[in-house]
């Protein structure tokens, strides 16, 4: 465990110049510890440092070896060469989210949400609902939310108070990192196929979402869906209260939520309707949240008014523009092929969508979409690295455009869309290849979608 105290004065080195490497280098500076980030992409010169932190770019020097505990930031490999040799010399090697706890009073509970897909969903409802919480308590209670869903945990570790509520997002690479991480309520929604390449397969995968619950007691809570065959499984081995939600008529665990098609009924007698958000996942995320929320002695009251008036977040099943009788939606955050599958879903199966898919490949087979593809598509445009693999493994299913770019994509749609169509990203790919991240994705697609409207107007 990485203990302030033990390490007090140390020279701390970074691994990773990103968002959470220069998070956690800020935190350790600011407690009085000599950084070094040591970055191996020459592409990260141009980045602001925080006072008191050196960095070294292009590569990883021998000054690596003469610091005395790493922070790895969650995106290196596991097996990279660097780290193999961290073990060899002994060298303590950390996450950025267990040296952030290092640094947080004890009196704070601390709420986890992992899952393949739906986290930054839940973790803002279950956020928005404490927040609110707090906010009629009067009692001084702050909400912090960080992890994945936005700033990491080492940007607010300072910020945070004896009594307050810490919500964190956690990705299996942070999960993955770590040894101690004990959340008081955690909750993994699903686990599918993702970040297989990462992870050396699902085993590794699967292991590393297990490590949300871990180091639960008794008289922690784990809420998980009941009907997911991956956490069913995991349950087994859980020491803390287990509480399950499903929206399947079938399910393999005992659940403490059912949804009537109108409100969730919760086994304590509550009854709460959803936030208006599209598609089944929402419902189910939605419960995960509140049952959280119930065992952490949030009124029922407090939810619903939370899920009234929630808002359908950016990038995610995002209706952004409807022109010509055609919709255009926003699902750049879909980077694994349940989430493709999930906003399909969502849709009715009218054999109308014109789906965007590519970008980065993560290892899986596209073959699982063709069903989905059949009942819901009417045309398949490629972008990105992916194009090959998806093109060989869709082999022929339904008619495919390679289109290389997303701007080749949105004028391919545009011009061949009809009214009552629908033009969806949803790339089941992450976005590296061609953009900086998914949102930077979204917003192009947005942007490329919305200059084709406004010139079409400006014309028409
Ligand atoms: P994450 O943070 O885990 O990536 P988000 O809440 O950002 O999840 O949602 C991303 C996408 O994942 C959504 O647009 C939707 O397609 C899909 N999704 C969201 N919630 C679920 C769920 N509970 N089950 C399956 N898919 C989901």
């Amino acid at each position: 465990m990485f203990r302030k105290e033990k390490f007090k004065g140390a020279k701390a080195c970074v691994l990773g110049l990103g968002k959470s490497g220069r998070a956690a280098a800020a935190l350790l500076a600011a407690h009085g510890f000599e950084v070094l980030i040591s970055e191996e992409s020459p592409r990260a010169h141009a980045v602001s440092l925080p006072a008191g932190v050196e960095a070294e770019t292009g590569g990883h020097s021998a000054r690596v070896f003469d610091c005395e505990f790493w922070i790895k930031s969650p995106g290196i490999f596991p097996h990279h060469p660097l780290l193999l040799e961290a073990k060899k010399r002994k060298i303590p090697v950390f996450s950025e989210l267990e040296t952030a706890l290092a640094f947080i009073p004890k009196g704070v509970r601390v709420f986890a949400v992992t899952g393949t897909n739906g986290k930054t969903t839940t973790t803002a409802l279950l956020g928005a609902v404490l927040t609110e919480h707090a906010a009629r308590e009067n009692k001084g209670r702050r909400v912090h939310i960080c992890g994945n869903i936005g700033s990491p945990v080492s940007l607010c570790a300072d910020q945070v108070k004896k009594g307050d509520d810490l919500v964190i997002e956690v990705s299996s690479y942070q999960l993955e990192d770590s040894t101690y991480f004990r959340p008081h309520y955690a909750c993994i929604l699903n686990v599918t196929p993702d970040h297989l390449d990462h992870h050396g397969g699902m085993k590794g995968y699967v292991k590393a979402k297990a490590k949300v619950f871990r180091n639960q007691r008794e008289n922690d809570v784990l809420v998980v869906n009941g009907a997911d065959t991956v956490c069913a499984q995991l349950v087994k081995k859980a020491k803390s209260d287990v509480l399950a939600f499903s929206t399947q008529p079938k399910h393999l665990l005992k659940t403490d939520v059912f949804f009537d098609g109108d409100e969730l009924i919760f086994s304590e007698g509550h009854q709460i309707r959803p936030p208006h958000l599209k598609g089944i996942h929402n419902v189910e995320n939605a419960m995960a949240a509140a049952l959280m929320a119930l065992a952490a002695g949030v009124s029922a009251d407090t939810i619903q008014a939370v899920f009234d008036r929630f808002e359908a977040m950016e990038h995610r099943i995002e209706q952004f523009a409807y022109h010509h009788g055609v919709t255009y939606v926003n699902d750049s955050k879909a980077t694994n092929l349940d989430s493709t599958i999930t906003a399909l879903k969502s849709f009715e199966k009218n054999h109308n969508i014109w789906l965007i898919l590519g970008g980065r490949d993560k290892g899986a087979s596209y073959e699982v979409l063709i069903p989905y593809l059949k009942d819901y598509c009417k045309c398949v445009l490629t972008i990105g690295e992916a194009m090959d693999k998806i093109e060989k493994e869709l082999h022929g299913a339904l008619p495919l455009t390679r289109c290389q770019t997303l701007e080749k994509a949105v004028q391919t749609a545009m011009e061949g869309a009809r009214s009552g169509d629908i033009v969806l990203l949803s790339p089941a790919c992450s976005s590296f290849d061609q953009f900086k991240d998914f949102e930077h994705r979204g917003k192009v697609f947005k942007q490329l979608v919305n200059a084709r409207i406004f010139k079409d107007r400006m014309e028409g």
